[in-house]
């Protein structure tokens, strides 16, 4: 598979990377085969994080064996505090049984809140920047779900590389975060190019990323098979056509009004809901293991039930989503698939 430039860090990366997710759903054994494959199909390049379960220790027994410097990994933690940024970094070292990770990424920089945190003081970002003098980690990262606050991180100069939610339906990171990395010679690792479970045209979703030279979509992968589609799809790099067009015309149509673009421009709310978290239940509950899914939405789904209705949310909502009524909707989605099970 075609290698190409990672931004600043220079890694030669494949035109696509491994999204360490899925894998959380999988036996040890399994999971070992499926990253082994998929190393086997010439994809360098292994997305994680230390909240995606056992993903980085099943990721660490694949590799093992394999020319370490082949490779390029890239993990997360979730932690904005230096304590715990340390914590997480050490235990994903330990889990990968390596001395070192390629890339450690800040996990979803999703407001100005949490970039303060991480930039003041006690913050991860000292934490980052001891592990890096420590060759714990060799570039620092960021994920967001939030172009417009990933461009202002950006724009610090601290990052080597941005990862944000990219495919057809989500398009924003193409006003500028997709641009702005070209400018800053950072890496940029779309997420969610199948749109978090949206849509399951592979075909589509690659032959729209691919337009973007400097993109790397992460797909999260389950089983070798549907990186073997996504390998040919890549490989064949063939441009959208007019029939292309027309599906994802029709698709956006489809979904158009009620998709969550998880922003989170709707908060506060003022009886604490996540809403993003309550509107993505089924996305969640298709990509993580149930008991996962559970503790990750099944909070926040008790805490739709006390939603008022006052429609504040409503204002600040940029894609006039009617909330009240989709919080209902996921609610009973939940209640009918998880709840009463
Ligand atoms: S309508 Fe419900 S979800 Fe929206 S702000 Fe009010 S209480 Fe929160
Ligand atoms: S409900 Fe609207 S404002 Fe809130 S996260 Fe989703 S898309 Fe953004």
């Amino acid at each position: 598979m075609d290698k190409v430039r990672f931004g600043k860090t220079n890694f030669m990366v494949s035109r696509v990377a491994f999204g360490g997710i899925p894998i959380m759903r999988l036996g040890m054994d399994d999971a070992v085969k499926v990253v082994r494959d998929v190393i086997g199909m010439g994809v360098n390049f292994l997305d994680t994080a230390h909240v995606y379960v056992d993903s980085e220790e099943k990721i660490g027994k694949a590799i093992k064996g394999i020319n370490r410097d082949s490779l390029i990994i890239a993990s997360k933690s979730g932690s904005f505090d230096k304590n715990g940024f340390n914590a997480d970094l050490d235990q994903c070292l330990k889990r990968l049984g390596a001395d070192h990770v390629d890339l450690y990424q800040h996990h979803n920089i999703a407001s100005k809140e949490i970039k303060d945190k991480v930039f003041g003081p006690g913050g991860a970002y000292e934490a980052m920047e001891s592990a890096i003098k420590a060759g714990k980690v060799r570039f620092a990262a960021f994920s967001s779900h939030n172009s417009e606050v990933a461009c202002q991180v950006m724009k610090t100069g601290h990052f080597a590389s941005v990862q944000l939610p990219f495919n057809f339906l989500e398009t924003s990171p193409e006003k500028e975060a997709i641009h702005l990395a070209k400018q800053l010679d950072m890496g940029f690792i779309a997420m969610k190019p199948m749109g978090g479970g949206m849509f399951d045209d592979a075909g589509l979703a690659f032959r729209y990323l691919l337009q973007f030279d400097n993109v790397i979509p992460d797909p999260g992968i389950e089983k070798s098979e549907e990186m073997r589609q996504i390998v040919g799809i890549v490989e064949a790099n063939k441009a959208l056509d007019d029939a292309d067009k027309a599906k994802i015309a029709k698709i956006r149509a489809e979904i158009g009004s009620e998709w969550c673009h998880r922003c989170n421009y709707c908060q506060p709310c003022p009886q604490g809901i996540d809403i993003s978290a309550c509107l993505m239940a089924k996305s969640s509950c298709k990509r993580f293991t149930p008991d996962r899914a559970r503790s990750m939405v099944g909070d926040n789904i008790e805490k739709a039930r006390t939603c008022l209705e006052c429609g504040e949310c409503m204002t600040r909502c940029p894609y006039g989503l009617k909330i009240p009524e989709l919080l209902k909707k996921n609610i009973a989605w939940w209640d009918e698939n998880f709840k009463n099970k």
